[in-house]
């Protein structure tokens, strides 16, 4: 029988089985670890083969993972933890004020996003709440973000525009769902689908106030099609996996320019003849997109002193 792994508790795996039913699993003896230096073996979202024996179900096999995000593991600091598996898309829900939102969290996310090869769609919530300063801000940022290549929508949740739109992304796919805490994530969710709402608050809330902050992602399955995968304390997940000459290429609008530097390892922070540089000083890249990179490449140096 197979089914998906919609959430880990430890040695239990809840998974919704083919037939729709949800049940509870155990690891089947030593399972083929995949190559990988990982503390779970199963994550969220992984396709799985279980059997049954006397009344326990067993997970015998994990189908091969079409992706998955990892972050280092909060208790093992040279092992990963895989969060979630088996991606579609992100959803990233932001607002401008209540909370802010800063394009240093967007870019980052959009990069650890593109470094898995998952597609960001950016959401503007709380579109009813919007002073005239946000309202400008706000359409300097869909620009920005819209004129490098990125799905962006406008909603509340609360007036229940722009919901019918983002449902129809959402549909038969399964979503990871991010964005800061007190965006309007739940109430986004609840707008789409009436059943998940509670879910999603319920374990946003228990793990929140827990001594580990541990990251616990939970999939849940959409009436109408798909799944979302809601990953409380997202900003934890990370970019450790990443070579600071790879982030420029997860960079969007950097890779034609990038292609065209003087040095094929350039990493378009002072060298000679850097096309990216050039872009940004002639307007075609954002200032605030290329100060973030640099940001982004600092973290990482200060990530390999430990
Ligand atoms: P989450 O932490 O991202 O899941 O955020 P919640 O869904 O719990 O929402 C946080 C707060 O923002 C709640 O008080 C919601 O009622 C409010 N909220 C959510 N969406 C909207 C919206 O579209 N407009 C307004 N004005 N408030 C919203
Ligand atoms: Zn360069």
């Amino acid at each position: 029988m197979k089914g998906i792994v919609l959430k880990s508790t430890g040695k239990f795996y809840k998974v919704k089985l083919e037939n729709e039913s949800v049940i509870e699993a155990q690891l089947k003896g030593k399972i083929r670890l995949l190559d990988l230096d990982v503390t779970n073996p199963v994550a969220v979202g992984d396709v799985v083969l279980l059997e049954k024996s006397d009344k326990t179900w067993m997970i015998s096999k994990i189908e091969d993972r079409k992706n998955y995000i990892i972050r280092i593991s909060p208790k093992k600091k040279f092992l990963n933890q895989i969060i979630a598996s088996n991606i579609d898309q992100a959803v990233l829900v932001i607002t401008l004020s209540k909370p802010r939102t800063s394009t240093g969290f967007i870019d980052r996310f959009l990069l650890t996003a593109e470094s898995y090869h998952i597609n960001t769609i950016i959401v503007f919530n709380k579109q009813d709440d919007l002073s005239n300063k946000d309202q400008t801000k706000q359409n300097e940022l869909a620009d920005l973000y819209q004129g490098i290549g990125y799905e962006v929508l406008f909603t509340s949740a609360i007036k229940k525009q722009g919901v019918e739109e983002l449902k129809q992304k959402m549909k038969e796919k399964t979503t990871l769902l991010s964005g800061h805490s007190g965006v309007g994530k739940s109430t986004l969710t609840n707008a789409v689908d009436s059943t998940l709402n509670l879910k999603t608050k319920e374990v946003s809330k228990k793990f929140s106030k827990g001594v580990h902050t541990t990251t616990h992602a939970e999939m849940f399955s959409l009436p109408f099609g798909g799944n979302v995968i809601d990953v409380p304390g997202i900003k934890e997940f990370g970019i450790a996996h990443l070579d600071k000459y790879e982030v420029a290429d997860y960079f969007i609008e950097f890779q034609a320019k990038a292609a065209n530097c003087k040095f094929s390892d350039c990493l378009h922070i002072n060298e000679p003849k850097c096309k990216v540089k050039e872009a940004v000083d002639e307007g075609e890249i954002h200032v605030e997109r290329y100060l973030n990179y640099l940001n982004i490449l600092d973290s990482l140096e200060e990530q390999k002193e430990y």
